[in-house]
């Protein structure tokens, strides 16, 4: 089959790699579509040393059942379905596992970044049948795709403990910032605004339905997030850069006891004011990934939302235009937010698209 190697870094190919042989716990998907990841990017550059030449990314996916292995539990999934992939493999068994914690557990391997696991950016992949989560009748196929992004910002605003009493700042408004401001409304927060130098981004975030706010011209920026919070300071703060710059942010418009999530991986090591968290008795809060259940949930939540997901999606290629695009991204010339890789081209998605009656893949 065709994926797309990462050769070099900065090189990307398309090659033709091995197929994958699924063991008896495991489903073949044909993947429709996969999104570009910040952390794909930052693996491409070499820039976050998590990802390796040789390997194949791509975590954040939407495919067909080509097979279902005869040891998959009933009732999982049939050939033909929709599904999206929960990336993160966990083994079930451990402490962290048995509490519903998956994301911590210590023998936890990510599709897209443990570099023996050929990922989503391929023509098929096999995924064991526990990771595999069909999508809800009628929801577009592709919108499969933004689930994990969404996940990882609703997960985060789960540690944030965030409620309807909740005014929220997310900082950044990029896929992960647009998935915690989206996972605030969710989660019935009465004011959201997302603070984003980029205008692009910012009249995406605007389009979610939330406020905006531009860190880079606003003299005073904790009395500009009050005001686009009807006078309301934010009780949660959500850090989705994780730079020394938006921390910094964070604490200055978080009042007195507010929470701040860091769910950003902007940078590795910060320093940090401790006095902002000691005397005014904040708690930081880390977050990362999401638990199995959040991942289902997130993918029941997301049929809801159709008009909200399809302004997430900004460009669309297939696998030979793969290269072009990662390339554009990373190097700042394409401002948009999330581009969907089609691997086995868009005509194929579309003649198996989520209206088609028919849905035997081989036709
Ligand atoms: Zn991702
Ligand atoms: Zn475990």
């Amino acid at each position: 089959m065709r994926a797309l190697v990462l050769s070099d870094f900065w090189k990307l190919t398309v090659d033709e790699v091995p197929d994958p042989e699924p063991r008896p716990d495991e489903v073949l998907i044909e993947v429709v579509a996969t999104g570009i990841c910040g952390s794909d990017l930052h693996g491409f550059t070499g820039e976050n040393g998590r990802r390796r030449p040789g390997q194949v990314m791509g975590h954040e996916t939407v495919g067909r059942v080509l097979a279902v292995g005869a040891q998959v539990p009933a009732g999982t999934c049939a050939v033909g379905d929709a599904v999206t992939v929960n990336p993160v493999l966990w083994c079930g068994r451990c402490r962290q596992c048995r509490a519903g914690r998956e994301q911590a557990c210590p023998d936890k391997q990510v599709i897209g970044v443990t570099p023996e696991l050929v990922s989503a950016f391929a023509e098929r992949m096999a995924v064991p049948a526990q990771n595999v989560v069909r999508l809800p009748d009628g929801m577009p196929v592709e919108h499969g795709a933004l689930v994990e992004p969404l996940a990882v910002g609703y997960h985060a605003l789960v540690r944030g403990d965030c409620g309807s009493g909740d005014t929220v700042l997310v900082l950044g408004g990029g896929p992960i910032g647009q998935a915690c401001a989206l996972a605030a409304l969710r989660m019935g927060a009465e004011r959201v605004v997302v603070s984003e130098p980029a205008p692009a981004r910012r009249d995406l975030n605007a389009r979610l339905g939330v406020a905006v706010v531009d860190p880079t011209t606003e003299q005073d920026l904790p009395a500009a997030v009050a005001t686009a919070l009807d006078g309301e300071s934010p009780t949660l703060v959500v850090d989705a850069v994780g730079s020394a710059a938006t921390l910094a942010t964070a604490f200055a418009c978080a009042p007195l006891g507010a929470t701040v999530v860091l769910v950003g991986m902007g940078a590795p090591a910060v320093e940090l004011a401790a006095y902002e968290i000691s005397t005014k008795e904040r708690s930081v809060v880390g977050s990362f990934c999401y638990s199995a259940a959040e991942f289902r949930d997130t993918a029941a939540w997301a049929a809801t939302v159709p008009e909200s997901l399809a302004v997430l999606i900004e460009g669309r290629a297939d696998l030979d235009g793969g290269p072009a695009s990662f390339g554009a991204l990373a190097r700042g010339e394409d401002p948009s937010s999330k581009i969907l890789i089609y691997p086995n081209g868009r005509a194929a998605a579309e003649a198996s698209s989520g209206r088609d009656p028919d849905p035997d893949p081989a036709t």
